[in-house]
């Protein structure tokens, strides 16, 4: 069989993989990434809202930008929906389809090999090379070094032996739903504002959203795969067909698809191996409490590829060399990915939900911290700190409300 020689194969073309692979060709290294898909991006479900800090190079095209998010609605039970407006752009909606053929076309032009269509069935390491078997190819890669950016299913996590699966308790299941509707209604019924619904009728042990695009309407709901029992159709269907305000905003629209997909909700510690290394969804760099994740892939893809770099033109991709790149990403991701998990447990646990929306409809200062966290405008152990005083005044108000009711 004939053999494809490079001196990396990135495993997905994702925004990690992409990433991953632009930073090494811009460093004149020979690159391939091999995605089972023939568009980028076209089948992954995804929100597609995308944080300022996420914006690759600070900057993404005009024409990628469905629509410029600048506030936020957040719906608690039994409140009219309450918002934040912060008068700036604070991100972008964006589809991912648009994202993917971008950053594809960006990498090719930097000198990446991309080719779809290749689904990775195998990856064998031997004599110093990693052999990586495609589906259905007449031809074969090899590389030195192998980046696995395969998302939250990783086959090179499991083929290489650096994780087998993430457990039902690390991971996030999701449902979407798009949603046709005339332009002129959405920005008449959205403006700027993507819209965040909690309650335990939503979904108690996650949360549903609403972002508008220009000509349609992405609508999900989010939960624990461990804490869910039934599925989340019927939520779905309850919160565009029956909930008190989602169903007003959604008035008029056709559901013309529905995709479901499962999140990280817990980060990969063992980021490295011998000669390969595993980066976004892949790794886990998706925060467990909002579910963002293509700032995060953006970032440790941007990593994994330097470092990468670094280790080729010392002829040294051992783990220990490949180290670095853990310690880098810790640095640079660790402490929101870090705090993301503690919120999560704090509140997605039993009615929690619930005790959220009390403390947002209290306070305008919590709705805010909370509405800062959710559009990536503060770090997430700064927001913890600054709602430590709320939480706390929660907490002594419910153990007044129960001592009371003994
Ligand atoms: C419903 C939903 C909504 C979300 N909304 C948002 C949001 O609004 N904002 C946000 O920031 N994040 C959001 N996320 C998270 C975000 O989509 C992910 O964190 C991000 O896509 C991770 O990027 P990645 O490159 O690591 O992986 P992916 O984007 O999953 O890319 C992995 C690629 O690998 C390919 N692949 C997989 N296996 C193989 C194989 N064996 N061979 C070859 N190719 C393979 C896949 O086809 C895919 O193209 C959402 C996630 C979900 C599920």
């Amino acid at each position: 069989m004939k053999v494809k020689n490079f001196d990396v194969v990135v495993v997905g073309a994702g925004p990690a993989g992409l990433l991953a692979a632009e930073e090494l060709a811009q460093r004149d290294v020979h690159v391939a990434v091999l995605e089972r898909d023939q568009i980028p991006g076209k089948e992954k479900p995804c929100g597609g809202y995308l944080t300022a800090k996420g914006m690759v190079d600070g900057k993404i095209p005009l024409s990628l930008v469905e629509r410029v998010t600048s506030g936020i609605s957040i719906s608690i039970p039994n409140q009219p929906l309450r918002q934040v407006d912060y008068g700036n752009p604070v991100g972008v909606q964006l589809t991912r389809e648009a994202l993917g053929t971008h950053l594809c076309k960006r990498a090719r032009k930097s000198g990446v090999e991309v080719f779809l269509n290749h689904k990775v069935t195998e990856c064998i390491r031997d004599k110093g090379s990693w052999n990586i078997t495609v589906k259905n190819a007449p031809y074969k890669f090899q590389s030195p070094l192998l980046i696995g950016a395969d998302g939250v299913s990783s086959t090179v996590a499991r083929l290489t032996g650096l994780r087998r699966r993430f457990t039902r308790n690390q991971l996030g299941i999701t449902i979407q739903a798009r949603v046709e509707l005339s332009p002129a209604t959405i920005t008449e019924r959205f403006g700027g504002r993507m819209e965040f619904y909690y309650g335990s009728d939503v979904c108690p042990f996650g949360y549903a959203w609403i972002f508008p695009k220009h000509d349609c309407l992405y609508v999900g709901i989010g939960s624990l795969l461990s804490a869910t029992t039934s599925s989340l159709d019927s939520y779905l269907n309850y919160f565009i067909q029956g909930h008190p305000i989602a169903s007003a905003q959604l008035e008029g629209g056709r559901v013309s698809k529905i995709e479901r997909a499962l999140v990280p909700l817990t980060f990969q510690n063992d980021s490295y191996g011998e000669a390969v290394l595993l980066v976004g969804d892949a790794a886990g760099h998706c925060s467990a409490i909002t579910g963002e994740g293509l700032h995060y892939s953006i970032a440790a893809g941007r990593i994994a590829g330097q470092v990468s770099a670094d280790c080729l033109t010392r002829s040294d991709v051992s783990a220990r060399r490949l180290r670095r790149y853990e310690r880098l990403w810790q640095c640079e991701i660790g402490n929101d990915l870090k705090w993301g998990v503690r919120l999560r447990n704090l509140f997605f646990r039993g009615s929690q939900t619930e005790n959220i929306g009390t403390g947002m409809s209290l306070d305008y200062r919590f709705l805010k911290l909370a509405a800062d966290l959710i559009v990536g405008f503060r770090p997430y152990r700064d927001t913890v700190l600054q709602a430590l005083p709320f939480l706390l005044w929660q907490r002594i108000c419910g153990l007044g409300r129960a001592k009371g009711s003994n």
